[in-house]
């Protein structure tokens, strides 16, 4: 039986084909730099617990991480310390524009494991919102309106991994933009869990070995496989 393909890889693989190659290819997978706020961010959303003075809580919550994820994680001191003045800032404003969104995410189960035999999925969900509505935490920009392409198909993942657990539709799902304390409901629809499938396919094919092109608009400029990515090019084409 195969390997079941993550929820993860497929925003992976929107970013660019080629990087599921490249993951597969080595045996730890590509390097991968920790982001320092990011990290924070995320791991201030999953301490979320209670919707009383939600300030407070927040900036306890970051004074325990600072002295706590340099134990867990291989991070940058002086970084860490850099992304926690900076996150001190903005604490009061994710708090006042998450205070009304709360009921939307407590109470919570977090970071849940799914995995499904059947569907040839896996992944961990962030967080599983009031309704078993699947919510993920991101740490960048949010859009303008409604939520990324790449945020909307990993919802769509999750919801066919929890629609197999309970035998049921999930239609509706959160992404919370952390950065802004906005939280988002997005409709899922079937046209992205069928795509969802798809991509699981692709992805299955390009670990057998398949190297796809390179697409037009690849983000090279700032990718962790750029040096082999550009030797493979090199390589193929001296023989053709
Ligand atoms: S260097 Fe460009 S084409 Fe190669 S894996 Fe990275 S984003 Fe894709």
């Amino acid at each position: 039986m195969q390997p079941s393909v993550r929820v993860n890889e497929i925003s992976l693989y929107l970013r660019c084909p080629r990087l599921i190659f490249f993951e597969n290819l080595r045996d730890k997978g590509l390097p991968r730099k920790i982001d320092a706020k990011h990290m924070l961010l995320r791991s201030l959303m999953l301490s979320i617990s209670e919707k009383d003075d939600l300030e407070s809580h927040l900036i306890e919550n970051l004074s325990r991480m600072r002295e706590e994820l340099p134990l867990v994680y291989e991070v940058e001191p002086d970084e860490l310390q850099l992304a926690c003045r900076e996150l001190e800032d903005e604490v009061a404003g994710i708090a006042r524009a998450l205070a009304s969104n709360l009921d939307l995410l407590l109470p919570c189960q977090a970071e849940i494991d799914l995995f499904s035999d059947r569907l040839g999925l896996s992944g961990r969900l962030d967080r599983l919102a009031p309704g078993g509505m699947p919510s993920l935490i991101r740490t960048g920009k949010a859009p303008q309106e409604g939520i990324w392409k790449k945020d909307r198909l990993m919802l769509a993942g999750y919801s066919l991994l929890l629609g197999e657990m309970g035998k049921t539709h999930i239609n509706q799902g959160l992404v919370e933009y952390s950065r802004q304390g906005l939280v988002r409901t997005a409709e899922i629809r079937g046209v992205d869990r069928a795509r969802v499938l798809r991509i699981r396919d692709r992805i299955r094919q390009i670990r057998q070995g398949q190297l796809p092109d390179r697409p037009e608009d690849a983000p090279c400029d700032n990718c962790e496989a750029r040096e082999i990515c550009e030797t493979r090019h090199s390589l193929a084409s001296r023989f053709f």
